[in-house]
Parts: structure tokens; C-alpha cells; sequence
């Protein structure tokens, strides 16, 4: 490590946190790559031990959180294991969201499986909000519960009913917010005060820990460990890789948590490719900020075109004082430096397009025109991305929720969900427009 340059540097927290994604971590002990810019790129399946001794000490030390990896390097096995490019990223990563540690993994999937599965056993419960990721209500509801895991959904807003479904055995509240694609918020520290309330009475191991899926706002817009969440989990192929290049998932957490991901990931293998790690951590975050900021920007001109048009109904965003949260909305989804931050995605209804179940003629005739015609907006499902991506998430990413529970929440089969990107606004309106006016 070349010592000038940490005499000369300030300390981390001096910096914004803007800048320091950016500029990242460099003074890693994952890597010495000090006389490179960026992080060099590593592809080995596995590493060199060089002594018995070596490599019975790295057996010894993986998982044991009693070694500070800020002040000692880790003895390198096996990919599967620990790997440096994923190691920065995840250093990197605990910083923006704010928490203690970080473990990456292969996708969002893999991130939220294992945020659940190290916090609950057989015989134990969660408590998730009717509306969630599809796969996520998938895995919830046809997996976990072959290990023993059942799920009780509610509408983790309704303080009664949510008080009525936890119990001894509840150990996970689980929600997303903003929630994927109907835009209501859930107040992350309202829920921390009503769950202290109820582990007040319970010991250690019996408390319920509250798992907040971070992936619409992005670290950027929004830090759930801020407001009392025990874990941010988040798919890093939305807004975090910003480029639609890579898959990746991550966990933020407390330390105490770190080995027990660890061990979990080692064996059930979902690690995130050291490729990936290394585009989200030379691409991705340095470009968060810039990207998001430029996004929120381009999403409050779209959504106030579709606000004051003709055919559209309703529209949903968080950056409207007309959406029935916007005061919880303005506390909670903030940049780090306090800047409010409502997220590029919208969602809105064309008029005269509810019907009770299917798809309305005008709503499918409206999605195939954009297919079709519209050069800045693309019809496919994942979000974040710098290209406006638009879908119906009814019939496609909340494809496997039943009916009556969409309808319930507010989900309409023909509402649209829209993924702002870094267009120009007046085009994206544009297309919209000569689209709208073809139905
Ligand atoms: C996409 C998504 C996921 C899953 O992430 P993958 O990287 O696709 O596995 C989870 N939650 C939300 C809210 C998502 O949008």
C-alpha cells in the first residue's frame, strides 16, 4: 500500500458519499491494486496456497468473524468461497446502503433466498405484504415451504391485520417499498417501532427481523438500515448495474449475520460472477448517482405528461403531492445527502381500460403499438436500466400471484409499469403520445 497516498487522503467520511462511489474503497485489504485505476479484474476458479499450512489456514479462517477483514487480507481457496472483485463490490456496497456488511450473489433471487433462510428454520414463519417480485411470492409460497417455512401474506399497511398475523413463530417481516409496481410505500420505521414492541418480549433468537427489499430505490434514493430495517436485500441487475449487462443480488446487514451468509452461499453456491462483480463495481456504482439523479428528473416530466393527458387515468408516482404517501415518500426516499429522491419508475392506467379480468383490447393494442413503433421505449420486464423499458406486470413479472390478491391491492390487469431511462423527456413523451393516440 502506498503510504503517501494515505497520508495525503481524508478520511472516508469526509467525502460524500457520491464521490466516494466513485472512487470506491481503494485501500482494500480484499486487493492490493494500488498503481491501478480501476480494480483489476480477476477470473480464477481457484488459488495458489502455496504450503500445507497455508492452505489449512485459509480452511481455518473463512467464516470467522472473529478476523477483522479490514485489517488482515483473506487467504484466497476457491471462487465458490471468497473471491476480491466481489469482495470490494460487497465493501463498497455495505457502504452505500449504510449497513455493516454486505454478501453479493448471483442474482436478486439468490440474495432474498438467503436473507430468509439464515433467519428462519423449520417450523418458523414469515409475514410478507401481498405484493411482492412474483418470484419472490414463487419462492415464498411453492418452496420455502418444503423446508418447513410457511408465509402468511398480508397488507403489511394494516396495522391490525399485521399485528394478527405475526406470531411465536414469526422470525422475518418482509416487504419491498416502494413496492413493485403499484408504487405505495410502506414506513420502514413505523414498522421498526411496532416490531421493537413485540421483540421487547422475546428473547435473541425469537425476535423478528425486518427484511426490506431495496431494489426500486436503489441505495442512491433510498437506505432502509437508515430507517430501521434489519436487512436491505436488492437485485443488482436493476439500478445498481444500470446497464443491463450483468446479474447480481446483494444482502446488507449486521456483522452478526456475515459468517452465516457466508457458509450459506458456500453451500448453496448462488456466488455472483467475479465478472459482474467487477462491472457493478466499475461501471454500476460509480455511475449511480449520475445516472439515478438524471433518471428522477426525466420521470417527474413523463409522469407529469401522462398526468395531464386525456387518456390516461390514473398515474402513480412517488414525486406527486397527490400520492397518498407523499409525506412518508418525501422522509424516506432521499439521497444521501437528504435530496429527495422519488425513483424513475411510474405506473399509470389508460382510461376506460378496467375490465374485470384479462387484458383490455385498448391496453394490448397500446403495449403492441409501443413494441412496434416507439424507437426510445422497449416492452420488456426489469427496470433501472438507462433505457426506458415499459410492460404489463399483471400478466407479466406478477404473473404468478392470483388474481383476486392483485385486485385487492390494486393492481390493475391493465395498468402499465414504466422504467424511466436517460432519454431525452420529450422524446420518451412523444412516443407515448403518438401511441396513445393510436388507441
Ligand atoms: C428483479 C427483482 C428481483 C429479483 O432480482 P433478479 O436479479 O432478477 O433475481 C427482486 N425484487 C424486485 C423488486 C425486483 O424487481
Amino acid at each position: 500500500m502506498n503510504t503517501d497516498k494515505m497520508k495525503r487522503k481524508k478520511n472516508k467520511e469526509q467525502y460524500r458519499v457520491r464521490t466516494h462511489l466513485i472512487h470506491g474503497n481503494y485501500e482494500s485489504k480484499k486487493w492490493d491494486y494500488d498503481h491501478h485505476i480501476n480494480p483489476p479484474i480477476s477470473t480464477s476458479a481457484m488459488y495458489r496456497l502455496s504450503s500445507a499450512n497455508r492452505g489449512a489456514q485459509g480452511f481455518l479462517e473463512f467464516a470467522d468473524d472473529t478476523i477483522d477483514g479490514t485489517k488482515q487480507s483473506p487467504i484466497y481457496i476457491y471462487d465458490r468461497l471468497e473471491e476480491p472483485s466481489r469482495g470490494m463490490l460487497e465493501e463498497n456496497l455495505a457502504y452505500a446502503e449504510s449497513g455493516e456488511m454486505c454478501l453479493t450473489f448471483a442474482n436478486g433471487m439468490a440474495a432474498i433466498s438467503a436473507a430468509v433462510c439464515v433467519l428462519c428454520e423449520q417450523g418458523h414463519e414469515v409475514v410478507a405484504h401481498e405484493i411482492t417480485y412474483g418470484c419472490t411470492y414463487s419462492l415464498f409460497n411453492n418452496w420455502l415451504p418444503r423446508f418447513g417455512i410457511q408465509t402468511k401474506w398480508v397488507d403489511v399497511n394494516d396495522e391490525e391485520a399485521l399485528r394478527q398475523a405475526i406470531t411465536d413463530k414469526t422470525r422475518v417481516l418482509y416487504f419491498e417499498t416502494p413496492i413493485n409496481p403499484t408504487l405505495t410505500l410502506v414506513d420502514i420505521a413505523a414498522k421498526r417501532k411496532m416490531v421493537d414492541e413485540i421483540n421487547k418480549n422475546r428473547p435473541e433468537e425469537h425476535q423478528i427481523k425486518i427484511v426490506v427489499d431495496n431494489t426500486f430505490a436503489t441505495p442512491y434514493g433510498q437506505r432502509p438500515i437508515e430507517h430501521g430495517a434489519d436487512f436491505s436485500v436488492q437485485s443488482l441487475t436493476k439500478g445498481i448495474s444500470g446497464f443491463g449487462t450483468d446479474m447480481g443480488g446483494a444482502v446488507i446487514g449486521p456483522h452478526s449475520y456475515h459468517s452465516k451468509l457466508l457458509v450459506y452461499r458456500k453451500d448453496f453456491g448462488g456466488v455472483l460472477n467475479p465478472r459482474s462483480a467487477w462491472t457493478f463495481l466499475v461501471y454500476g456504482l460509480p455511475s449511480l448517482a449520475t445516472r439515478f439523479s438524471n433518471q428522477i428528473k426525466t420521470a417527474q416530466y413523463v409522469a407529469k405528461f401522462l398526468r395531464g393527458n386525456p387518456k390516461i387515468d390514473e398515474v402513480t408516482f412517488p414525486g406527486f403531492e397527490e400520492h397518498p404517501q407523499y409525506e412518508l415518500a418525501k422522509r424516506q426516499m432521499q439521497t444521501h445527502e437528504g435530496k429527495f429522491a422519488p425513483g424513475n419508475m411510474i405506473y399509470f392506467t389508460l382510461k376506460d381500460a378496467k375490465i374485470e379480468g384479462g387484458q383490455h383490447p385498448k391496453v394490448e393494442k397500446f403495449i403492441d403499438y409501443v413494441a412496434d413503433h416507439a424507437y426510445c421505449i422497449t416492452l420488456a420486464v426489469s427496470l433501472g436500466y438507462m433505457k426506458t423499458l415499459m410492460e404489463n406486470a399483471y400478466s407479466m413479472t406478477h404473473a404468478s400471484l392470483p388474481d383476486e390478491e392483485k385486485r385487492k391491492m390494486g393492481m390493475e390487469p391493465g395498468a402499465i409499469r414504466l422504467s424511466v431511462g436517460l432519454e431525452d423527456w420529450h422524446d420518451i413523451a412523444e412516443d407515448l403520445q403518438v401511441a396513445l393516440d393510436h388507441i
